[in-house]
């Protein structure tokens, strides 16, 4: 189905939506975006994404040419437009196009690019019997190379790493950091359960703050449930009770296998379960 493409404030079908060969965003990854989703017609969090869109573009100092609140009309239009109910949708900013030279500053015109869509999600299969993933060799980028906290167009470090998971037959994989320590996944925060304590690595293990993640802190505490931000080893996920990725796409996924060793019974934890459920009527209440 063709789409409606919003850029830089108008609407082009799918096929006329174009940026040119000379933007940044092409030439050198420069750039930021956001995955959201819409239920029902209404954007999950919208807020929150569209903050952590306005950070990481302040982060590689690119100025969005729009308030946050029009960037948030915009999306919600762009759902709308495009008749769509429950779907995906990305939002980028690019540094607009320049010269062939690295430098930002002859970009003069940020493209703002908005495209909702339908989503395609993992098997059902997966959900109920739970992934298997593996453990990267890709570190997870040093924050003080290129901070995890800022959703770049470069995703090359996160796609190695996916490539090596899916040569492997696993649709996720594990990075670690430059310690050595849990990180995240290609496109997921990770969680583990032990003694009925939920822990997940803090943000300064070089992750994304994802907005599935603070979600899911925010139900587990509200049902009681002990959550710690810790950092994490291999060790930890071998020895964990239970274990779960969460994503704006994946929602909040069980992993029942890691580097082909089952996690306990090698079966979805319940409160994997439980939160999974919560979180499905939390994004669709
Ligand atoms: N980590 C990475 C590297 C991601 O790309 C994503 C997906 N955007 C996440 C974690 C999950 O974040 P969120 O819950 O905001 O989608």
């Amino acid at each position: 189905m063709s789409r409606q493409i919003y850029i830089n404030g108008t609407f082009f079908p799918q096929a006329e939506a174009k940026i040119s060969v000379f933007d940044h965003g092409l030439l050198y990854g420069d750039g930021v975006f956001e995955g959201l989703r819409s239920y029902h017609g209404k954007v999950f969090r919208l807020e929150a994404h569209v903050r952590r869109l306005y950070e990481s573009a302040l982060a590689i100092c690119l100025e969005i040419p729009i308030s946050r609140e029009a960037m948030c009309q915009a999306i919600n239009e762009a759902v709308k437009k495009n008749g769509i109910s429950d779907g995906y949708i990305r939002a980028l900013v690019t540094r607009g196009a320049g010269s062939l030279g690295l430098d930002p500053n002859r970009c003069s015109n940020p493209q703002v690019i908005l495209i909702a869509d339908t989503i395609s999600l993992y098997p059902q299969e997966l959900y109920d019997n739970g992934l298997e993933i593996i453990t990267t060799s890709i570190t997870r980028n040093h924050p003080s190379a290129l901070s995890p906290r800022i959703k770049s167009l470069n995703y090359l470090n996160n796609i190695l790493a996916k490539i090596e998971g899916l040569k492997a037959g696993c649709v996720e994989a594990l990075m670690l950091n430059h310690k050595g320590e849990v990180a995240e996944c290609t496109g997921d925060n990770i969680f583990l359960v032990r003694d009925g304590v939920l822990l997940t690595p803090p943000l300064d293990a070089g992750i994304l703050a994802g907005v599935t993640r603070e979600a899911v802190i925010e139900l587990a505490r509200e049902a009681g449930i002990t959550v710690q931000e810790i950092s994490l080893t291999k060790h930890d996920v071998y020895v964990a009770d239970e274990c779960f990725l969460t994503g704006t796409a994946a929602e909040v996924i069980p992993v029942v296998k890691v580097d082909d060793r089952p996690i306990s019974t090698g079966k979805p934890g319940p409160m994997t379960l439980d939160l999974k459920k919560r979180f499905h009527l939390l994004a669709r209440e």
